[in-house]
């Protein structure tokens, strides 16, 4: 068996049809339900019957986490999101805070990213995510047991009781942040243990952080760990999980994702950059477009793994850091990763207006001579475009050692009218 379920092989077409089925039936039931939802439908004079495709979504607001807590702060505690006659069977929080009544017992929660990564009935899992409140630990332990896999529910114990639960269980997985399993490898090896050779840990699901690029190496390379990544947000779930072939995310089959430019709120042109916008299909919690804040673009070309979902080309970076040039967004993250390819350089982007124009400058700082640079300049221009999806207007070299310091990496030199006042 390849996938987790038949829905994950679909032809884009029945996946569609599927799709705008649950769309229609939740806003029905929401509105039937849930009193914040009805209001705003009644506010905009949208009838909930016209809401049927996810085109008509961009007809509804979009919600970000401040607007939740705004919402649950004057109306405890679901803000009027939830279906009172619904029946919870628990409620988690998150910083805001933000209540969340607990998605129904039949949803399969994570079990997706898990399967895909590999993980089957018969593996121990250590689970290094919070059980307390949050809802990680318990709604990555469902996703777990889902597939069949024994959970040791370590959560946040230290990481010289998480080596030791390593050592006695036979754990031959983990599932928490790259950061935690990193710093429990170090207690191993300062208890004096060979990880890779005294251990059985092979494989790695990672959530609630990024992986970097490096991180991944080492853990793959060094210690022969597997390494997967997995995305969501609390007030949504799960909403998408690398494959093996580890290019891309591919999107639940429980989530609606719209991509969105977070200044006008229309959907992107698909291979653009802008807000990933999420609509879990339940039947609890009627939070329709909620908006993550993270910045990623949608991969629709078909992935080798036979799973036809689309994917989310990981995340580029935070709406608050982006700077929009051109209509595409260019991210810190984004420059890193460009650095990362370029290790012998450093990069600076500076964006300026002329007339109506925005001038992309991408300013290098080589660290060591190099004596043509044109080949150079080409292949940065190239990566820079398939990253960035913006193109270098100029490239200007620096003197060696100019950018060595903490200088901000994406300069904004625009002035707008509104903003200075004239
Ligand atoms: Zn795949």
């Amino acid at each position: 068996m390849h996938f987790f379920d038949d829905k994950e092989n679909l032809s884009i077409n029945e996946r569609q049809h599927r799709i705008n089925l649950q769309l229609s039936e939740m806003v029905r039931l929401g509105y039937h339900k849930s009193t914040r939802f009805r209001r705003m439908l009644d506010e905009l004079k949208l009838d909930p019957a016209a809401i049927k495709t996810l085109r008509d979504f961009v007809k509804l607001p979009v919600i970000s986490r401040s607007s939740l807590i705004e919402f649950e702060m004057n109306e405890p505690p679901f803000g009027g999101f939830h279906n009172p006659d619904a029946e919870v069977d628990r409620i988690f929080t998150s910083p805001g805070p933000i209540y969340e009544p607990h998605l129904s017992e039949n949803d399969p929660l994570w079990a997706r990213a898990y399967f895909a990564a590999g993980i089957r009935k018969g593996d121990v899992v250590l689970n290094a995510f919070s059980y307390h409140m949050v809802a990680a630990g318990l709604t990555f332990h469902g996703g777990l047991r889902r597939i069949g896999a024994t959970v040791i529910p370590s959560g946040t114990s230290s990481s010289q009781h998480q080596v030791q639960l390593i050592r006695d269980m036979g754990v031959n997985a983990y599932t928490g942040t790259p950061s935690f399993l990193m710093s429990i490898i170090k207690k191993a090896e300062e208890m004096g243990h060979d990880f890779k050779k005294d251990f059985r840990l092979k494989r790695a699901c990672f959530a609630a952080e990024p992986l970097e690029p490096l991180l991944r190496k080492t853990f793959e390379e060094e210690y022969a760990i597997d390494t997967y990544q997995m995305y969501g947000a609390t007030e949504v779930g799960d909403v998408a999980f690398e494959c093996r072939e580890k290019k891309g995310w591919h999107i639940c089959e429980e989530v609606l994702v719209e991509i969105i430019d977070p200044e006008t709120g229309k959907q992107v042109h698909p291979g653009d950059n802008g807000e990933v916008v999420v609509t879990r299909f339940n039947n609890i919690f009627f939070l329709f477009r909620f908006g993550t804040g993270d910045l990623s673009r949608i991969i629709n070309t078909p992935c080798p793994c036979g799973r036809t979902s689309f994917r989310l080309d990981g995340i580029a970076g935070r709406i608050g850091d982006a700077v929009k040039v051109r209509g595409m967004f260019i991210t810190p993250n984004q420059l890193k990763k460009i650095q990362e390819k370029f290790h012998n350089a450093k990069f600076q982007v500076v964006v300026s207006r002329s007339t109506h124009e925005d001038i992309l400058t991408l300013k290098v700082d080589m660290r060591q001579d190099s004596a043509d640079t044109s080949v150079f300049e080409r292949e940065v221009k190239e990566y820079f475009k398939e990253i960035c999806t913006v193109r270098v207007d100029h490239m200007v070299f620096l003197e060696p050692g100019i950018l060595e310091g903490d200088e901000k990496p994406i300069i904004d030199q625009r002035t707008w009218s509104n903003k200075v006042g004239h």
